[in-house]
C-alpha cells in the first residue's frame, strides 16, 4: 500500500500500559487528517513519547488500534511502516561518518544532488559548506564540532530526503542561541510542509505553527484546539 502513504493517522480506542504494569493511555481517541501538524503538549509523565512511539510501532498497542491511511499498523510491513514513519529524536543523532552519510541515512542510494537538494531545503547547505572538507566533513561521534543547531538541521536534512507521510518529532529542550534558533525554525517549517506531523513541543514557537495543539494529562487529551484558542 504504502510508499504512496498520505498520512491519515487514527488511534480507534487505544489502550496502552508498560509490559504488565499500570495503564499509561487509557481509551485514546485521536484523529490527525493528512497533512496535520499536530503539538503534544503537557507536563512531564503525561504520555507524550510513549504516544509518540506507538505511532513508530517502537512498541505495539495493548488494545485497540493505531491505523495510518485506514491500515492497521500491525498489517504493514516493517519496510512499509519505515518509510512512511520517520521519528526525529531530541538528541538528534549523528553517528560517526561524513555530513553526506548522515544525511543519507535512510536513503544510502541517493545521489550527491538529492543529498544537497534536502540540505538546501532546509536551511543546512551553507554551514555544511563552511565546513572544512564540505559535505565530507566527517562530524565526529555525537556531533564533534558541529552545534546542537547545526545538527538538528542535519536531522531535519536526512528527514527531509527520507520523505516520510508521517512525521513524530520529539523537539530538543536544548536552549540555541537566537540564530541557530531561526534557522531551525524555517527548516523545521519545509520539513513540516506536505507531510503529517506530531510534535512534542516544548518551544512557544513551534506550538504557534502547529495547526492543532494536544494538550496530554495523565495519558489523556484534556485539551484539543487551534493554538491561538489555547
Ligand atoms: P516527558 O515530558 O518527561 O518526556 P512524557 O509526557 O513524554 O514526559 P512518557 O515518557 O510518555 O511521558 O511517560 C508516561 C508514563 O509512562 C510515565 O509515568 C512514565 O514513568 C511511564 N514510562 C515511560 N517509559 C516507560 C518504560 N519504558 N517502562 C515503564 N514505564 C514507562
Ligand atoms: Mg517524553
Amino acid at each position: 500500500a504504502l510508499p504512496s502513504a498520505q498520512g491519515h493517522v487514527r488511534f480507534d480506542d487505544v489502550t496502552f500500559g508498560y509490559g504488565s504494569g499500570r495503564t499509561i493511555l487509557p481509551h485514546l481517541e485521536l484523529d490527525v487528517p493528512a497533512g496535520q501538524t499536530v503539538a503534544l503538549v503537557g507536563s512531564t509523565g503525561a504520555g507524550k513519547s510513549t504516544l509518540a512511539k506507538l505511532v513508530t510501532r517502537f512498541y505495539d498497542v495493548t488494545a485497540g488500534a493505531i491505523t495510518l491511511d485506514g491500515v492497521d499498523l500491525r498489517d504493514l510491513s516493517t519496510p512499509d511502516l519505515r518509510r512512511a514513519v520517520v521519528m526525529v529524536t531530541q538528541e538528534a543523532y549523528l553517528f560517526s561518518g561524513s555530513v553526506r552519510e548522515n544525511i543519507a541515512l535512510a536513503r544510502p542510494d541517493a545521489s550527491d544532488e538529492e543529498i544537497e537538494r534536502a540540505a538546501r531545503a532546509v536551511g543546512a547547505h551553507d554551514f555544511i559548506l563552511d565546513l572544512p572538507d564540505g559535505y565530507d566533513t566527517d562530524v565526529n561521534k555525537r556531533g564533534g564540532r558541529v552545534s546542537a543547531g547545526q545538527r538538528q538541521l542535519i536531522s531535519f536534512a536526512r528527514a527531509f530526503l527520507a520523505d516520510p507521510a508521517v512525521l513524530i518529532l520529539d523537539e530538543a529542550t536544548s536552549s540555541l542561541d537566537i540564530p541557530g534558533e531561526r534557522l531551525v525554525q524555517r527548516g523545521l517549517e519545509t520539513l513540516l510542509a506536505n507531510r503529517t506531523a506530531i510534535i512534542i513541543a516544548h518551544r512557544l514557537s513551534t506550538v504557534a505553527i502547529a495547526d492543532r495543539v494536544l494538550v496530554m494529562a495523565d495519558g489523556r487529551i484534556v485539551e484539543d484546539g487551534p493554538p491561538a484558542e489555547l
